[in-house]
């Protein structure tokens, strides 16, 4: 059974791709230990390591230490002041997987059991309202409602990566996507937008399945992905076809050096990839500069 997602037009795929992931919001993070046998964990863990984030929450934080009564972070009036955290925007966040490393590595956890502010801000952004609330009651019941309520440190919001009317143009310090720009109709459109959010000298990062290039362990992944995959999804989340399009998308994802040229041309500086686990998945970044 195919998803035959080669034969539908722009506007319905992007109807399929939600509704893919409408069905399978609840099941989503079981299913991702599952399927990738816990290695979503640490690949994630490497976007975070990579991004140094957590290196820069405490440079802002002692900052806001030595200024005393932590004024830069807090305005006068009380209000959180966004323009002296990093600010962090990640799309097709899903339920909030890579969004909760940040908070975790910032120390936002403790801080929100203790007092202070916090050095960093969060924001995940889908597509889909139902991996949205999946993702919002998954944190309030992780971490409690203070960091989403009181210090805002992290938000939920419906939208497209190809279209961020919500956001203003340089923005965002950080912006990553993780598993989800192979979903984004228009891979360009969703290019431009991270550039346009981005502040002049942010950073783009892109956690994405890519092209295995070693033959063998090719042919595993092949033989894995093709035949075991589905089956699972019909096991587990009773929903053949919506794994059938993930082991899909990804054979028709870019390759490496393809998205690279993507993103050169869209204006992104100093590019590169890393490979992850043979090439299953790469991390591609960029600045702007
Ligand atoms: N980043 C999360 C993670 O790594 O666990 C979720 C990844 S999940 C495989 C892909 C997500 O992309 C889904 O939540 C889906 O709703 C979202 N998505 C698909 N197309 C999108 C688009 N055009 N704009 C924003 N999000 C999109």
């Amino acid at each position: 059974t195919h998803f035959g997602f080669e034969d539908v037009g722009v506007d319905e795929k992007e109807g399929r791709v939600k509704q893919v992931f409408e069905n399978v919001a609840d099941s989503y993070d079981v299913m991702n230990d599952f399927m990738s046998g816990g290695l979503h964990r640490y690949w994630k863990d490497q976007l975070l390591d990579m991004s140094a984030a957590a290196s820069m929450a405490s440079i802002i934080r002692r900052q806001a230490q030595q200024t005393q009564t932590q004024a830069s972070i807090i305005s006068n009036e009380g209000h959180h002041d966004d323009n002296a955290r990093l600010r962090i925007l990640d799309v097709a966040g899903g339920t909030g997987d890579v969004s909760f490393r940040f908070l975790e590595a910032a120390g936002c956890i403790e801080r929100a059991r203790s007092s202070g502010e916090d050095p960093i801000s969060v924001t995940v952004c889908d597509i889909n309202p139902e991996m949205l609330r999946v993702g919002e009651a998954r944190a309030r019941k992780k971490y409690g409602s203070t960091l989403i309520t009181e210090s805002k440190a992290l938000s939920f919001v419906e939208g497209n990566a190809q279209n961020l009317k919500d956001f203003e143009d340089n923005s965002f310090d950080l912006y990553t996507i993780a598993f989800g720009l192979r979903n984004v109709t228009d891979v360009d459109k969703g290019l431009e937008e991270a550039y346009r959010v981005l502040k002049p000298g942010g950073r783009f990062m892109c956690l994405e399945f890519s092209q295995v290039a070693d033959p063998w362990l090719r042919q595993i992944y092949d033989g894995y992905s093709f035949a075991v995959i589905p089956e699972m999804g019909e096991l587990i989340a009773n929903d053949r076809a919506s794994y059938q399009y993930l082991v899909e998308s990804i054979r028709k994802f870019s390759t490496q050096e393809e998205l690279l040229s993507r993103m050169d041309k869209v204006g992104f500086h100093l590019t590169k990839y890393t490979n992850l686990t043979g090439g299953i998945v790469a991390i591609h970044e960029g600045w702007k500069p």
